[in-house]
């Protein structure tokens, strides 16, 4: 939605936070999903691809109508994607890949796949549509957390793609971390949704909850007990160090965001834990908020999951 052209929406960057952050404060599998899509695979092919790459891909990819998914992390190569295995060669004009990625958002469901491989000239990615001969991708099951969005395993076996797949942008490993840096702001501001999200569901609950006769809030609640500065409601808007891509505030801000989410949980201890999960199929998104102001405290039928707070998972790259 930052992107320009191509019917992309072209909003500054605290416009795209604040979608981030209320996406995320839905489900951190949703805005898992818009990350990848528009911070990883659109920015690759906005920022590194040929024209051709352009026309076909991010006008349907703008709409929702084409997914995309960014492979890179391996199954031995994650926090580390200088050692991945996966190999582009040449033959003749044409381009061959082989490897494994793992831990693809939208890999299962994508139209269109970015696949980092190492080739002769550094590592170099390729726009590889996900029907072409050798490709598969194998959704993984049972996950514990980032339910809502679809993980998955991208197998490559002989893929043989023309020789404009490759992104003409871009050689060595600045290309994927380049994407990577793109999608860390969403990912900062989505943090902070999960966090806004637990508070909101752990005050309600402190609130309406009558433990011994008086509601929980009317209790020194451990719990939530915190320091101002970590109030994820702090000010992020009027942050100057929120425009930058920095590292040490991403990480700190999601520290904090982590804090929130573990203190809403510790206050909910049976709510928390049902297997159940406000999936974004189940539950639409415009009646979630309606469905958490419902208060269920019945253990015996289905638990109302919309008091389960938000659990983000702040270390996948979308
Ligand atoms: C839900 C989900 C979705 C994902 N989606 C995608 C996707 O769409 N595309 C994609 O390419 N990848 C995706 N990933 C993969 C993600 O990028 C990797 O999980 C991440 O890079 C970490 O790699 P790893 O899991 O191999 O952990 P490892 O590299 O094994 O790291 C394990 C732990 O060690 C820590 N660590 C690593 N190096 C150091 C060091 N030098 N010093 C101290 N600590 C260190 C890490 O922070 C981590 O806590 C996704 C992951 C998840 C969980």
């Amino acid at each position: 939605m930052h992107l320009d052209g191509y019917g992309c929406a072209g909003t500054n960057a605290v416009s795209y936070g604040l979608a981030c952050l209320e996406m995320e404060a839905v489900d951190s599998g949703l805005r898992s999903l818009v990350s990848v899509q528009g911070s990883l695979a659109m920015f690759a092919i906005h920022a590194y691809g040929s024209d051709e790459h352009k026309d076909e891909w991010l006008p349907g990819m703008a709409t929702g109508a084409q997914i995309g998914c960014f492979g890179l992390t391996e199954p031995d190569f994650g926090s580390n994607p200088a050692g991945m295995r996966t190999v582009a060669r040449r033959d003749g004009d044409d381009w061959v890949l082989n490897g494994t990625k793992l831990w693809i958002t939208n890999g299962s469901i994508a139209d269109v796949a970015v696949v980092w491989a190492r080739t002769d000239d550094r590592i170099r990615g390729f726009v590889v549509p996900t029907e072409t001969k050798g490709f598969s991708a194998n959704e993984i099951h049972q996950k514990l957390s980032l339910r809502a969005s679809v993980t998955s395993e991208l197998v490559l076996e002989d893929v043989c793609l023309p020789g404009r797949a490759v992104l003409p942008g871009v050689a060595g490993l600045a290309g994927p971390l380049g994407c990577l840096n793109e999608a860390r702001f969403g990912i900062i501001f989505g943090a902070l949704g999960a966090a806004r999200d637990s508070l909101a569901v752990a005050t309600d609950y402190a609130t309406t909850r009558k433990v011994f006769d008086k509601p929980l809030a009317a209790y020194q609640l451990d719990e939530l007990r915190t320091s101002p500065e970590d109030d994820p409601r702090t000010n992020y808007q009027d942050d100057p160090r929120i425009d930058s891509q920095d590292d040490l505030i991403s990480s700190l801000q999601a520290r904090r965001a982590r804090g929130w989410d573990a203190s809403g949980r510790d206050l909910l201890p049976g709510h928390a834990i049902p297997a159940p999960h406000p999936a974004v199929p189940r539950t639409p998104i415009r009646s979630q908020a309606t469905a958490r102001r419902r208060r269920t405290t019945s253990i015996s039928g289905a638990p109302d999951v919309s008091l389960i707070p938000n659990v983000s998972s702040l270390s996948n790259p979308g």
